[in-house]
C-alpha cells in the first residue's frame, strides 16, 4: 500500500466525538459556515416543492458554504447498452470562473469499470472517496485531471440500504485537505438528498399510479362508450326490423281480419264455413296480439313506451272489458262477475288503451288459468279529492294459483309456469308489459295467490278526474253504434295500393252514409282529387307510382287543392314516421288495422261532424225519402222475429240484410240501435208502419 492509498483510506463514519477536537480560530469560522450551509441547505430540501430546483439551491449553497469550485451529483445505473454499472451526473453548482460539466457527454453513461473501478467499490460499500488527485490512481487521475479536479470529496447517497448515487466537491484551484468535520458534515448532507430523491421517487410513482389509472379508466370509458354504443346501434337494428316486420305482417292482416269479421256476417256461408271463417279470425286476432306484444317489449326494451293520457268515459272502458272477457268467461263455463263500485266517477283521464290492455290481460289470465269457479273484476274507489281519485283494480279467480315462489318470475318475459302448462295460448309477454305499464302510471301490481285455490291480481292508480263531458266525447266512449250524421253524404276518397284495405274501409264508411271513391295510387289519387273534388282523402303512404308523402306535398303546393283534408292510414307503427307524415301536410294518422273508433273520432275532427248514434236515431227511421225499404216478405219476418222477442235472431238478420245491399243500411242501423236498448215495442211499430208503407208502395206500382 503506497502513500497515496494511505491518504484515501476509508474514513470512519460521523461520529459525535469528532467536533469536540480542539479547534483554531479560523477552522472555527469555516466550520461555523459549512454548518450554516448545511442547515439552510436542509430547509431548502426539504420545504422546496420542486426536487430538482431544491437540489440546485442546496447545491449552490453547499459550495458557498464550502467554498469548493464545483458540487454534483451523479446516479448509479446500469450502463444503457452493456448493462454493467455506470454513472451519470445530473446535476452541478459551479463557482464563477469554473467551467460547467453538466452537459460533458464523457460523464453520462460512463461505466464505473472503465475508469473509477475502485470508487464503486468504496462507495457501494458506504465509503467516501476523499483526497488530493495527485495521490489518486493513475487511471483516475487521467479522468479527473483534465477536469482541473486538485482534490475531492465525493460521499454515497444512500435510499432504503441501496447506494443510489453520490453527491461530490471538488476543489480546483487549491489542493484542499478535507479536514474529519467537513466530510462528516457533509456526509450527512448526502442523507437529505437521499431523503428528497426518495420523496420524489415516491411521488413519481404515485403520479405514475394515478396517471395509469387515469388512462384506464378513459380506456374504460372509451370501451364502455363504444359497447353502448353499439349496444344503442344493435337495439335501434332491432327496433326498425320490428317496425318493418310490424309494418310488413299488419299489412295482410288488415285485410284477413277485415274481411273475416265482413264474411262472418254472411247469409249465405253454411255453419262450417261459419266455422272456419271464425277460426281465420281468430288466429289472425291472435297473431295481431302477438305482433303487438312483441313491439310493445321491444318499445319498453328501448324506453320508447309512453302514456298518452286522454279524457276517458270510465263505465264505458269497464264495461268493454267486461264485455269482451265474459264472453271468453262463458265459454269456459265460469261465473263472471263484475263489482264496480256506486261512486265510480264518469270521466279520468288516463291512457285508455293501455288500461284496457291492463285489465283484460289480468281479466283474460284468470280465465286461461281457472277451469271451474269464478273470476271477478272489482273496482273500488279508495279516496277522493275536488281534482283526483284514488281506485283499487282487483282481479280475483279460482284457479289453479301460483306457488309464491314464482311471485316474481312470471313477471318476466316469455315467463309460462312449467306447472300451468295447459293447453293454453299465450305469449308469457302479458305481464310483463302489464307490470311496465302499471309502473309508468306510478304503481305496481300486488299479487296473492294459493296453489290450488287461486289468485288474486290488485293494482291502484290515483288518476285525475275529467268534470266536463262534451256530449261527442261521452257518445264516442260509450259503444253506442254510429248509424250516420246529419246534414248532406260527404265524398271520402281512399288512396291505397292494396284492394284489401280500400274495400275494408269502404265497408266501414259506406253503412254510415259516406260517398266513397278509391284509388290506387297518388297519381290516380290526385287526379281524382281534381275531378270528383272529395270532402276528405284517406291515404296510404307506401304506394307505386306516387307515393303519399309525394301526394301530400304536391297537394299542398297545389292552389285548388292545398286545404283538402288528409288522413293518412299506415301499418308503419314508427312514431317518426308518423311525424313525418304529418309533417309533410297530413291532418291526422290512422294506424292500420283500422279501429273503428279511432277512424269515426278522426273523421268527426277532420270533417267536423257529430254523429247520430244507433241509440239516438229513433225518430221515424222508416218514413224519409232517404231510407230503402226491404220487401215485404223481409218485413214481415222480422216483424215476427220482434214479435217474438227474438232479439238475438233480428239484430243477425238486420247486419245481414244491411251487408247484402248497402242500401238498406239506414234501415237497418235505425232498428239495430233500438234492438241494443230492446226497444222491442217501438221496433214492432216502426216495423208495422214499414210494411203498411211497402204494400202501399207494392200496391202504387
Ligand atoms: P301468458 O298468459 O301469455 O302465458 P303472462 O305474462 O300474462 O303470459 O303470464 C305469465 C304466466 O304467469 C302464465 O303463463 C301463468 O303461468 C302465470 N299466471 C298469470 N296469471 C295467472 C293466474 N291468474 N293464475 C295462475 N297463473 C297465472
Amino acid at each position: 500500500m503506497d502513500a497515496a492509498e494511505a491518504r484515501i483510506a476509508p474514513v470512519a463514519p460521523p461520529s459525535s466525538g469528532d467536533c469536540r477536537q480542539p479547534l483554531g480560530d479560523s477552522h472555527l469560522a469555516s466550520c461555523e459556515r459549512l454548518l450554516r450551509g448545511v442547515a439552510i441547505a436542509t430547509n431548502a430540501l426539504l420545504t422546496e416543492r420542486d426536487h430538482h430546483a431544491a437540489i440546485d439551491t442546496a447545491l449552490g449553497i453547499l459550495g458557498e458554504a464550502t467554498g469548493v469550485d464545483r458540487v454534483y451529483i451523479f446516479e448509479h445505473h446500469p450502463h444503457q447498452n452493456t448493462q454493467v454499472p455506470a454513472i451519470s451526473q445530473r446535476w452541478e453548482w459551479v463557482t464563477a470562473g469554473v467551467v460547467p460539466e453538466i452537459d460533458n457527454p464523457m460523464l453520462q453513461n460512463l461505466p464505473y469499470s472503465e475508469f473509477l473501478p475502485r470508487w464503486e467499490i468504496e462507495l457501494n460499500q458506504g465509503r467516501p472517496i476523499v483526497g488530493l488527485i495527485q495521490d489518486f490512481p493513475d487511471s483516475e487521475q487521467a479522468l479527473l485531471k483534465p477536469q482541473g479536479i486538485l482534490s475531492i470529496l465525493v460521499v454515497p447517497i444512500k435510499i432504503k440500504d441501496r447506494v443510489w448515487g453520490f453527491v461530490g466537491f471538488d476543489q480546483c484551484k487549491t489542493a484542499h485537505q478535507w479536514s474529519e468535520i467537513e466530510v462528516t458534515t457533509l456526509w450527512a448532507i448526502a442523507g437529505s438528498f437521499g431523503g428528497t430523491i426518495a420523496r420524489h421517487q415516491v411521488e413519481q410513482a404515485l403520479q405514475d399510479i394515478n396517471r395509469t389509472l387515469e388512462e384506464k379508466v378513459k380506456q374504460r370509458t372509451k370501451a364502455l362508450s363504444l359497447a353502448k354504443e353499439q349496444a344503442d346501434k344493435a337495439n335501434q337494428a332491432k327496433s326498425e326490423f320490428l317496425a318493418n316486420m310490424s309494418h310488413e305482417l299488419r299489412t295482410p292482416l288488415n285485410g284477413i281480419l277485415g274481411y273475416a269479421q265482413i264474411l262472418a256476417q254472411s247469409q249465405t256461408l253454411t255453419s262450417k264455413d261459419r266455422q272456419g271463417v271464425t277460426v281465420i279470425h281468430q288466429c289472425g286476432d291472435h297473431l295481431l296480439t302477438l305482433i303487438n306484444e312483441i313491439l310493445d317489449l321491444a318499445k319498453i326494451e328501448a324506453g320508447k313506451m309512453a302514456l298518452q293520457p286522454t279524457a276517458t268515459h270510465l263505465p264505458s272502458l269497464l264495461r268493454s272489458v267486461v264485455e269482451i272477457c265474459k264472453v271468453k268467461a262463458d265459454q269456459k263455463g265460469l261465473s263472471f262477475f263484475y263489482r264496480p263500485s256506486q261512486e265510480l266517477p264518469a270521466g279520468v283521464e288516463v291512457d285508455e288503451k293501455k288500461l284496457r290492455q291492463l285489465l283484460i290481460n289480468l281479466v283474460g289470465n284468470a280465465i286461461k288459468f281457472t277451469d271451474a269457479g269464478a273470476v271477478t273484476l272489482q273496482v273500488e274507489v279508495l279516496e277522493t279529492t275536488a281534482e283526483r281519485i284514488s281506485l283499487r283494480f282487483c282481479v280475483v279467480d279460482t284457479g289453479v294459483g301460483i306457488a309464491e315462489a314464482d311471485f316474481q318470475r312470471i313477471f318476466q318475459a316469455f315467463e309460462q309456469l312449467e306447472a300451468q302448462r295447459q293447453p293454453v295460448e299465450g305469449t308469457g309477454l302479458g305481464l310483463a308489459i302489464s307490470q311496465r305499464i302499471i309502473q309508468l302510471m306510478g304503481s305496481g301490481i300486488d299479487v296473492n295467490s294459493q296453489l290450488g285455490q287461486g289468485s288474486e291480481f290488485a293494482f291502484t292508480l290515483e288518476l285525475p278526474l275529467v268534470v266536463e263531458w262534451s256530449s261527442r266525447q261521452l257518445a264516442a266512449t260509450t259503444g253506442d253504434p254510429i248509424v250516420g250524421y246529419p246534414g248532406p253524404p260527404r265524398r271520402i276518397l281512399i288512396i291505397d295500393d292494396h284492394p284489401q284495405n280500400r274495400s275494408v274501409l269502404v265497408s266501414l264508411l259506406e253503412p254510415v252514409g259516406f260517398q266513397v271513391l278509391e284509388a290506387e295510387n297518388g297519381e290516380i289519387g290526385l287526379a281524382m282529387m281534381r275531378t270528383q273534388a272529395p270532402d276528405l282523402v284517406i291515404t296510404d303512404l307506401a304506394m307505386p307510382v306516387l307515393n303519399g308523402y309525394q301526394l301530400i306535398s304536391t297537394v299542398r303546393q297545389d292552389s285548388q287543392l292545398k286545404h283538402s283534408p288528409i288522413v293518412v292510414s299506415s301499418a308503419s307503427v314508427s312514431h317518426s314516421d308518423q311525424q313525418m307524415a304529418l309533417d309533410c301536410g297530413g291532418d291526422a294518422f290512422l294506424a292500420k288495422p283500422i279501429e273503428v273508433k279511432a277512424l269515426f273520432a278522426t273523421l268527426s275532427d277532420c270533417l267536423n261532424l257529430d254523429w247520430i248514434y244507433a241509440s239516438q236515431a229513433d225518430g221515424s227511421p222508416l218514413s224519409g225519402p232517404e231510407v230503402h225499404l226491404p220487401s215485404s216478405t223481409t218485413l214481415d219476418t222480422l216483424l215476427r222475429l220482434a214479435q217474438q222477442d227474438n232479439v238475438k235472431s233480428l239484430r243477425e238478420h238486420l247486419v245481414t240484410l244491411k251487408q247484402r245491399d248497402r242500401r238498406y243500411a239506414p234501415f237497418a242501423n235505425s232498428l239495430l240501435g233500438l234492438t241494443q236498448q230492446f226497444r222491442t215495442e217501438e221496433i214492432e211499430q216502426q216495423l208495422t208502419a214499414a210494411l203498411t208503407q211497402a204494400r202501399q208502395d207494392g200496391a202504387a206500382l
